[in-house]
């Protein structure tokens, strides 16, 4: 005999069940409704594409790159990897499909699994789900340089905006906006190498981590959370002192343009992002209840991507928002709440009676009502019982009384208060 194997989801991955997942659902339909209010289109990319494109676009010497992704070599020995993310991809497809001839900005969303071998912890998983969008716009003859930075920061700032919108239209009110100017091409290269002298200053006071970084990634170290470090951070020269005219004008913009639309932010100035291609603008929404893992969505400009992949020069910005934690900070917000059960159970004794039944599950169904009705006739008693269990808000009696008098019977089960209704009598009812 063979032996019997349980099988069990690998480690860092699960199932998203019911009812849980009607609640996944609604969150995916509201990031749908409200990002086409803004004008976005919904893209859905494969989830992997050569390994090459991640390495280039978010960097050789980022964690995700360099040990998180799931990579492996194709039949014909090209190495592919499983999506750590999707802007990669969101760029790849604008140049492939030639978007820059669509009248730019193009906009678009997508929401699905992204992959990255983490350790798995609360609100940490390795196949995880993102909902995203992108705003990427080619550059025109004569385009560019600092007389496009009002157009760009009032880009950024409606996408901020969306963002905001979406989380208030869930109705988790308790989200923080942080954001930040990380500069660009001419001005961070010389913010890191300040603060790579100064963190060299202070290495015998650095944790393990920061001191690897002050060789690979310096800003990085300004994420630390560990409380050793914090005193001596703090100390730190600020990007915000560092920023060229055009980056200090952006950011200054930006803020601007967010108080115009209302919407709150912090200033976080050790907000830096942990993939290469960010400049300028950054940001990230925290939530509560999630302890360390409190980031929900995290984002910023990357004008140059779609040129290092391949294609014409184009500017770009985006944001990724964490659906695992974000459902998470709605449970433990008690905004988690989906219809569960049945609306309508219904319990039928009698062959004439189960013609009758079937008859109106069908029409109950077509009105959108979750109805259940059972297989096989069964006693009054256990039938009710069995409404019971399912959540099932009424049961409707259908007996051979009910049926000779076209009188039918509704049980509201809170309460167990019985009412008389005849057939389009009961319609009206139940459609309030
Ligand atoms: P963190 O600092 O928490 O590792 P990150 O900076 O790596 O996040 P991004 O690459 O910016 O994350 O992805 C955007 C969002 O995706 C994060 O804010 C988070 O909500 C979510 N996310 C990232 N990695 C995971 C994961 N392994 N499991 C669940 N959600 C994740
Ligand atoms: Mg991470």
């Amino acid at each position: 005999m063979s032996e019997k194997r349980k099988f069990q989801a690998i480690k860092g991955t699960r199932d998203l069940l019911p009812p849980d997942t009607e609640l996944w659902n609604r969150v995916e339909q509201t990031a749908r409704q409200v990002f086409t209010t803004y004008g976005f289109g919904e893209i859905r990319p494969p989830i992997f594409e050569p390994t090459e494109l991640f390495a280039r676009s978010i960097g050789l010497d980022t964690d995700v790159v360099s040990k998180e992704m799931y990579t492996f070599a194709d039949r014909d020995e090209t190495s592919v990897s499983l999506r750590p993310e999707a802007t990669a991809s969101v760029c790849r497809a604008y140049i492939e499909h030639g978007m820059h001839a669509l009248p730019q900005p193009v906009r678009l969303f997508y929401t699905g699994p992204m992959f990255r071998r983490e350790r798995p912890q609360k609100g940490r998983y390795r196949q995880f789900y993102q909902i995203g969008a992108e705003i990427i716009e080619a550059l025109q003859q004569g385009q560019g340089g600092s007389k496009d930075i009002p157009k760009d920061a009032a880009i950024d700032a409606e996408l901020l905006e969306m963002l905001m919108a979406f989380f208030a239209r869930l109705e988790l009110h308790s989200v923080q906006l942080e954001i930040n100017s990380i500069g660009d091409r001419n001005c961070r290269p010389k913010y890191v190498e300040l603060l790579r002298a100064e963190l060299l200053k202070v290495k015998d006071q650095l944790g393990q981590d920061s001191q690897r970084r002050i060789d690979t990634n310096p800003l990085r170290v300004l994420d630390s959370k560990l409380e050793s470090e914090q005193a001596i951070i703090a100390t730190l020269p600020r990007i915000s002192d560092h920023l060229c005219a055009d980056c200090a004008a952006h950011y200054a913009e930006l803020k601007r343009q967010l108080d115009l639309r209302g919407v709150t932010y912090k200033e976080n100035w050790r907000l830096v992002r942990g993939l290469d291609y960010y400049m300028r603008t950054t940001f990230e929404i925290t939530a509560q209840g999630l302890g360390s893992q409190n980031a929900v969505c995290g984002g910023g400009r990357y004008d140059g991507l779609v040129e290092l992949l391949g294609g014409q020069p184009a500017k770009g910005i985006g944001f990724a928002i964490g659906e695992d934690r974000l459902i998470l900070s709605l449970q433990e917000a008690g905004k988690a709440d989906v219809p569960k059960g049945r609306d309508v159970y219904i319990a039928w004794m009698g062959a004439t009676a189960q013609a009758t039944a079937i008859r109106i599950a069908k029409v109950l169904r077509e009105n959108g009502f979750r109805v259940e009705l059972p297989p096989v006739e069964q006693k009054f008693g256990k039938t009710l019982g069995q409404a019971d269990k399912l959540g099932s808000r009424y049961a409707l009696i259908l007996g051979e009384d009910e049926i000779a008098s076209g009188q039918w019977t509704l049980k509201t089960l809170a309460d167990g208060s019985q009412t008389k209704f005849t057939e389009p009598q009961l319609l009206d009812f139940l459609r309030g």
